[in-house]
């Protein structure tokens, strides 16, 4: 008996399993007319991780080959490992049916190029592809090299051809990528950290000191309070979500919902807030509000590990009339942040008031600053009900005591905003408030969205970074010693510990991972070979760039621009001015055809596009070694299955072709300043295809002369691997590529191969399972999980603790091992002052606190707070962009993107049982906004912004609430952004033909979560 996929369907939504359709042998019928071999029978068992989101849930692959010399291995078959602690066996949806992705016959299959105005993709082969792409990247940076700026420094800078580097290729590929690109001194280098989380690096490395996820992903089960908000864990990290779900079970923990839509998350939640879109800040300052006027404050905390006691400069002010913090220069739309700081005494170090009564100390600036988010002002600006808002206020107030804990779990719904960092930091504060962080169950836990987009920022894959939060010096620093200085902080206290003090160690090992040998303190370890920036050559603007004739070059690894970047028709027209774009990716992807004729999705005239693209084949995650690092900064190895099919090649064979064949241009023809491309370290056995091992390892790092310890014995002999960055040096005797991952891969061996799911605490700390940055800490800043004598807080949840002469506990202390509590210093050990910070001084370019500022295109027109200044008066807005808003009268309606737990991104569409699962575009809008504009169920709508528009099917839902807001209605329409041109799904249109080129202002990820649009009917439903 056959059936269409439709009457498939209709037979399971009666109320049968598909498993149940097969045991009726209604499918397939041959299956059970026999014994079934054991399928696993002979085939290899391979562990890996899933490909798609940050949970990193354990895959073991399943392949089959007879290992003979000749005989390629296949995957065959994919299960979730039962071993792994986060995942425990499960996978979600798209997850278990990755084994369509690896198998797709979409795959790219070997080497292709596309003439400038020809309408079609020719085959090459890999030599004429490589050959060609390294003459086209020569020539661009011949052409355009600056060697030194206007004043004469050194800059040695080429910004005419950007490299965007991927989401989920492993570390040691994104490693390859970085070095290459910054030999030959690109400044536009990129990863999808800017268009998802970049917000959560600026927000929370200003509050804590560092830019990750505080806790992770089995520690969400020891919450008393799980509060998910911008973000629909649920439905985007469907098993890290179990862990919330665990909470609720064994621990009795309240589940509480706070978003636009009533989501998969809120569906299981205790408690459903509805909120308008881009409206978080004003909702988490009236927490806080909230907190401080009920006195529902852990003061002991507060004062212990928090910033509130310090005395802020008489200078410093906010004006709540015009919206604006001291400093503020309308001319630049600039900040002068000299006002935001610390009173300090005669040695440097910061004034304090334990008391907090001193009038200018941060806890009462703070009080007075929020003093204006009233329950009835949040419920004006965020159209969310009072009495729930004040529920969630009640309900994290419970947690301000030492024996419960609050979590807070988000995702883009907080980062893309043109304010994004700062709802992330409003969080942060609460927490600091309630002495939730450092804690069991606690934490502010950014649930990255790609499997390794941790990783990759990690590895410092963005415009104005080095690996591991250095910085790429500006050329406003124009020796080395300026730059350390700059960027050397001095303790705010005595005896703080100021990590960031070591600075020069970590960049010194930086650089001879780098340049080796040739690095020498002669020639200030090579410093004048790093390109120095003048301004961040962020997407936003290498796409200006694009569309402004200043760019020739465009690199795209795993990475689809046209579909991830804003104003789809802005990027489109960026693309087309190119002299060339490479695109390396398993998968055909709309960028790499946005030349191609894909009708109304996509309606261009090839024979108008000179661009010459280029399509390489690579490999997927299934056929290589190497680590990705989960949301909770957990490096995982893992392991190929398979080769690479058809053609494809590695990416890092891919990269290290195209860098030997520009080396080899250079050695013959000269050219542009090339001493950094001739240095850079290329000791791998095989030059043309160096391997993760290898990579992992100089990633590491190593003794570079022998190493002793204070009475002169060794420890390391030249050559060793490293045990952990406090081995670190300035003397150019040590190497680290990426310093906070010294210690992954000592002479123990792989420490982020271990596999022992283990947990003596019983609180889902599996310290043996792969390896955590920094040092394996599993909770972030855990010194503060204790007093100020070092006892913890929780004699119940205990992660650290002093025992007189050193830290020991269920975790690795986040804190020197040996310092005393008596010592004075402070848990928040990044930070300079020590302490947490709900005043976080110059470290972010809008404000030392969040204030409310509206969307850049608002439903309402105003800002209920202070009409004069409606948005971020810095946020990330070119004037050309700022021409292509709309406004409520012509778009009433606000447009917000999501994902759906189905599709990943623009890359399932090319896995067919994702594609069956979701196959059209669909949007979502709320049944009174269906009746005023006579839409139904499936009815085929137009939604249209000032920039585009989509057709989509419309599914009319409850799950939309209308709210009121500052006295008007608001409409909401979900449009989830899972379908393109290209792919097994029915062909849609790219989401971001709506949204605005314009991002926020600390860390330029551009505003998808709130924009306007308007909406109507095309045709009706059949
Ligand atoms: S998509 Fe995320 S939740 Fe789903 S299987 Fe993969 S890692 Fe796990």
């Amino acid at each position: 008996m056959l059936f269409n996929r439709r009457q498939f369907f209709k037979i399971c939504a009666g109320g049968m399993a598909g498993t149940t359709v097969a045991t009726l042998g209604l499918m397939p019928n041959v299956a059970l007319a026999q014994t079934r071999q054991f399928k696993l029978l002979k085939s290899k068992e391979t562990r890996n991780n899933c490909t798609y989101c940050s949970v990193g849930c354990g895959m073991l692959l399943y392949s089959r080959g007879d290992g003979a010399k000749n005989a390629e291995s296949s995957i065959f078959h994919v299960e979730g490992d039962p071993d792994h602690p986060v995942s425990r066996g499960s996978l979600c949806p798209k997850g278990a049916g990755v084994l369509d992705y690896i198998k797709s016959e979409q795959r790219v299959k070997y080497p292709e190029y596309r003439a400038p105005g020809s309408d079609k993709w020719q085959r090459i082969s890999w030599d004429e592809a490589i050959d060609r792409i390294a003459r086209l990247m020569k020539e661009d940076r011949d052409k355009n090299f600056i060697e030194k700026n206007e004043q004469g420094t050194t800059v040695n800078r080429w910004t005419t051809t950007g490299w965007l580097v991927t989401s989920a290729a492993s570390n040691e590929t994104g490693w390859l990528a970085f070095k290459v690109a910054r030999s030959l001194g690109m400044l536009s280098l990129e990863t999808q950290a800017r268009v998802c989380h970049g917000p959560s690096v600026s927000s929370l490395a200003a509050t804590y000191g560092r830019g990750a996820m505080t806790n992770n992903w089995n520690d969400i089960k020891n919450a008393n309070v799980v509060i998910v908000m911008g973000g629909n864990a649920a439905e985007a990290h469907p098993v890290g979500f179990k862990w919330a779900i665990e909470a609720k079970i064994t621990n009795g923990a309240e589940l509480i919902a706070i978003d636009p839509r009533f989501h998969r998350t809120a569906s299981v939640a205790d408690h459903y807030v509805p909120i308008r879109a881009g409206s978080d800040i004003a909702f988490l300052l009236g927490i806080i509000n909230y907190l401080i006027t009920h006195n529902e404050v852990n003061y002991d905390y507060l004062v212990t590990h928090s910033n509130a006691s310090l005395i802020i400069r008489d200078d410093f002010n906010f004006d709540a009339n015009s919206g604006l913090f001291s400093g503020y220069d309308a001319t630049t739309k600039q900040y002068d942040q000299t006002s935001w700081a610390y009173q300090k005494d005669e040695n440097g170090f910061a004034l304090r008031d334990k008391t907090l009564n001193h009038p200018r100390c941060v806890w009462n600036l703070l009080k007075q600053h929020v003093s204006r988010y009233t329950p009835e002002i949040v419920n004006k600006v965020t159209g969310s009900p009072i009495e729930g808002f004040l529920h969630v206020c009640r309900s994290l107030a419970s947690t301000k005591t030492n024996d419960r804990a609050a979590t807070f779990l988000y995702a883009l719904g907080w980062t893309q905003h043109s304010y994004g960092t700062q709802i992330i930091r409003t969080a942060a504060m609460i927490q600091l408030i309630l002495g939730n962080i450092g804690v069991m169950g606690g934490g502010i836990n950014a649930l990255r969205g790609h499997s390794n987009i941790q990783g990759l920022t990690d590895v410092g894959l963005l415009s104005n970074r080095l690996p591991a939060y250095l910085e790429l010096p500006k050329d406003s620093q124009v020796s080395l010693q300026q730059y350390l200085d700059e960027k050397t902080p001095k303790p705010l206290g005595p005896n703080e510990v100021n990590f960031w003090g070591n600075y020069p160690k970590f960049f010194v090992s930086f650089m001879k991972a780098m340049y080796g040998d040739k690095s020498t303190i002669d020639n200030n370890w090579g410093f004048d070979w790093l390109p120095k920036w003048d301004k961040t050559y962020d997407v936003l603007r290498f796409s200006k760039m694009m569309r402004d004739g200043q760019a020739n070059g465009f690199i795209c690894q795993g990475f689809n621009p046209l579909a991830a970047l804003p104003d789809k028709n802005s990027i489109r027209e960026g693309l087309s001015k190119l002299k060339f774009l490479v695109n390396i990716d398993p998968m055909p992807t709309e960028t790499a055809e946005f030349w191609k004729n894909h009708g109304e999705s996509n309606d261009v005239d090839p024979s108008k596009i000179q661009t010459e693209v280029f399509r390489l084949p690579a490999n997927c995650f299934a056929e290589e070694n190497g680590t990705i690092v989960n949301s909770s900064r957990l490096l995982q190895w893992h392991w190929a299955a398979a080769r690479p099919p058809y053609e494809a090649l590695y990416d890092p064979e891919i990269i290290a072709r195209i860098y030997l064949r520009i080396k080899e241009l250079y050695e013959e023809e000269g050219g542009a300043y090339h001493e950094p491309i001739n240095n850079l370290t290329w000791d791998y056995q095989d030059p043309e295809g160096p391997s993760a091992e290898e990579l992992a390892k100089e990633c590491n790092g190593r003794a570079l002369a022998d190493m002793t310890d204070a009475n002169g014995n060794i420890i390391l002999k030249k050559g060793q691997l490293l045990s952990g960055f406090s081995q670190l040096k300035a003397d150019g005797t040590t190497s680290s590529g990426i310093w906070i991952f010294c210690g992954s891969w000592t002479e123990q061996g792989n420490l982020m191969a271990r596999r022992d799911p283990s947990d003596p605490s019983g609180k889902g700390i599996h310290a043996g399972w792969a390896w955590a940055w920094p040092m394996n800490r599993r909770v972030l800043y855990n010194r503060a999980s204790a007093d100020k004598n070092g006892q913890p807080w929780d004699p119940k949840r205990v992660l650290v603790k002093w025992n007189g002469s050193s830290w020991d506990g269920n975790d690795v202390a986040d804190f020197t091992a040996t310092l005393s509590p008596s010592s004075g210093a402070g848990a928040f050990i990044m930070n300079n002052d020590g302490l947490g910070g709900l005043f976080c001084l110059n470290r972010l370019v809008d404000g030392p606190f969040p204030e409310h500022y509206e969307p850049f295109e608002t439903p309402i027109t105003n800002n209920p707070l202070h009409p004069n200044q409606i948005n971020n008066p810095v946020a990330r807005a070119f004037k050309e962009d700022l021409a292509r808003l709309g406004d409520a009268s012509q778009f009433p309606y606000v447009g917000t993107t999501y994902s759906i737990t189905e599709h990943f991104h623009f890359w399932t569409q090319h896995a067919r049982l994702a594609a069956i699962s979701q196959p059209e575009q669909f949007i979502e809008l709320s049944e009174n906004l269906a009746n005023k504009k006579g839409i139904k169920l499936g009815d085929t709508v137009k939604v249209t912004s000032y920039r585009g528009y989509i057709k989509a099917k419309a599914v009319v839902t409850k799950r939309l609430p209308t709210l009121t807001v500052d006295g008007k209605e608001v409409e909401t329409i979900g449009i989830p952004i899972v379908w393109g041109f290209t792919g097994q799904t029915k062909k849609g249109f790219l989401v971001n033909e709506l949204t605005p080129h314009l991002g926020d202002a600390n860390s330029q990820t551009p505003e998808y979560k709130s924009f306007l649009v308007n909406i109507e009917k095309v045709t009706t439903a059949a």
